[in-house]
């Protein structure tokens, strides 16, 4: 099944909103260049589901969802860490802050000036909130790399502080 076509590049805020548009596709992750450079599954699909509606007569919103598995870089050991997203969203549109006062909380506001949105942007964007700042393993993935460098601390050279006992005798003569 091919739906990839089915996500237009851009996203007529107000139009689609009024039409109550709803859309799904798929992404490859390599599709994304701010989502590739922190991923090693480069091949792997990102889901992705839209639906545009008006809060109030007026407001462009968007619900969305967003499913993929991406594998990143585990900031305490540097070992893979796959983690699965399912990223969901309330977005609504808004051209100044205080527009956006009137809104339910649930929301999350989003300031624009412009009628469209790129598609790869908003969901460039999500995922990258919805991905810890420091990704890191949910144990202690530094046992290991601990123990290696206990025995390379036992390896360093001990004639190392001789030598610089050796040198401050020198000085003092
Ligand atoms: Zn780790």
């Amino acid at each position: 099944m091919e739906l990839s076509n089915s996500l237009p590049a851009q996203l007529k805020l107000i139009n689609f909103a009024k039409k109550e548009v709803s859309l799904s596709g798929q992404y490859q992750i390599s599709d994304l260049p701010r989502i590739s450079e922190i991923a090693s599954n480069k091949t792997d699909k990102i889901n992705i589901n839209l639906s545009f509606y008006l809060d109030n007569d007026k407001t462009p919103c968007i619900d969305g969802i967003i499913s993929l598995d991406i594998v990143l870089v585990c900031q305490r050991c540097l070992g893979e860490l796959p983690i699965s997203l399912n990223v969901s969203f309330n977005l609504a549109f808004v051209k100044h802050e205080k527009q956006g006062e009137k809104l339910g909380s649930h929301y999350e506001i989003y300031v624009t000036e412009e009628d469209e949105l790129a598609t790869h942007d908003l969901i460039c964007d999500e995922i990258l909130l919805s991905i810890p700042m420091v990704p890191t393993h949910d144990y202690d993935c530094t046992e290991v790399m601990t123990k290696q460098e206990i025995v390379e601390e036992k390896a360093e050279n001990p004639f190392a502080i001789l030598k610089k006992i050796q040198m401050a005798d020198n000085g003092k003569e």
